[in-house]
């Protein structure tokens, strides 16, 4: 079987093909999303490690077993052949077939095109309170509008902060009880459109507005929209369907796509990014791409 994407959800569907003492190959381009972090945090038993460690432990468990293989590259063609296995290229030109696939690619975050932003991403600019907030707790805090979801995140803050600013960043959808809502929650809203992030390095001082104010603030949280940056979801004919950030692989209870025989699992396939989600994703689709070489139907599929 071809595992493409090797990490949180693709190794772990492989260790799950490789205890059945199947071949399993991973295929990995080496990009994961975390890898703008210096840590993973939330993470059972690696709370704390570095995106790289823990790709690494993962990558060492998984080579154990004889039957896994893991290669560098990126996949970037695929097709189904007349014997209804897959055969898979790499931009290297070497190919490789199989009669099943588990699609781990991930997905690609669309940063805001804000001075300061993308070099802060992962240190004091992030998405997740739950995965980074505990580090930066105790500090002004803001939150950078990007639609409905920003709402939802702002007062969640609380927890963390005391003093949280919404900057709307010139939006006009925040009604007057949206704003007398968050502001009876002791947030403030700073409706001016923003400049750019300041600070030494990756820390940060602020948020610079057009009006030439800077507000000052220490971490700022900004929910992204993410794409699917792989022609070989549509080569593979799978559907996709549009979750609140981007589009996600449509897949049944075991993890399958629309196209039979191909799989899919973690950031790509859920509307929830976690690595111990996509972690969980993997082994769902690795034992279930498993079963289906063996046998025909399924009792656990609804
Ligand atoms: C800045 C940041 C920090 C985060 N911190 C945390 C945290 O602390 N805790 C937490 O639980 N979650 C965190 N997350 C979320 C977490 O990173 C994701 O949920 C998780 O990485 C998803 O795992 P995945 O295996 O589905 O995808 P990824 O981790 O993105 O891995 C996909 C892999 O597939 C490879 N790939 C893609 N296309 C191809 C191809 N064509 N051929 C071969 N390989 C390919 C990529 O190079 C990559 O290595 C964070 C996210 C971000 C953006």
């Amino acid at each position: 079987m071809i595992v493409i994407g090797g990490n949180f959800a693709g190794l772990s569907a492989a260790l799950q093909i490789a205890r059945t003492r199947r071949q399993v190959l991973v295929i990995d381009a080496g990009k994961p999303r975390n890898r703008f972090a210096e840590a993973s945090h939330g993470v059972l038993g690696h709370d704390g490690r570095s995106p790289e460690q823990i790709a690494q432990i993962g990558r060492e468990q998984l080579l154990a077993y004889p039957t896994a293989h893991f290669v560098e590259g990126k996949a970037i063609r695929t097709e189904r052949q007349q014997d209804e296995s897959f055969l898979v290229e790499l931009e290297s030109g070497i190919r490789y077939q199989s009669q099943r696939i588990i699609l781990a690619i991930g997905v690609v975050d669309h940063l805001p095109e804000i001075p300061g932003l993308a070099e802060r991403w992962g240190k004091t600019v992030n998405q997740c309170p739950y995965c980074h907030g505990y580090e930066l707790a105790g500090v002004s805090w803001g939150v950078l509008y990007t639609g409905e979801a920003s709402l939802h995140q702002v007062k969640l803050m609380l927890d963390w902060s005391d003093n949280v600013i919404l900057f709307s960043n010139g939006s006009d959808h925040l009604s007057a009880d949206i704003r007398t809502d968050l502001e009876s929650h002791g947030i403030t809203i700073e409706s001016t459109p923003v400049e750019s992030l300041v600070g030494e390095g990756e820390s940060l001082s602020g948020v610079k507005l057009k009006d030439q104010r800077t507000i000052p603030i220490k971490a700022l949280f900004v929910i992204t929209q993410s794409s699917i940056a792989s022609p070989l979801v549509s080569q593979l004919g799978c559907e996709l369907e549009d979750e609140a950030f981007g589009p996600m692989i449509k897949t049944s209870n075991l993890k399958e796509t629309t196209t039979a025989g191909v799989f899919a699992a973690g950031d790509v396939a859920r509307p929830f990014a976690n690595a111990t989600l996509a972690a969980a994703d993997g082994v769902l689709a690795g034992i279930f791409a498993h079963q289906s070489l063996v046998v025909s139907s399924n009792p656990y599929h609804r």
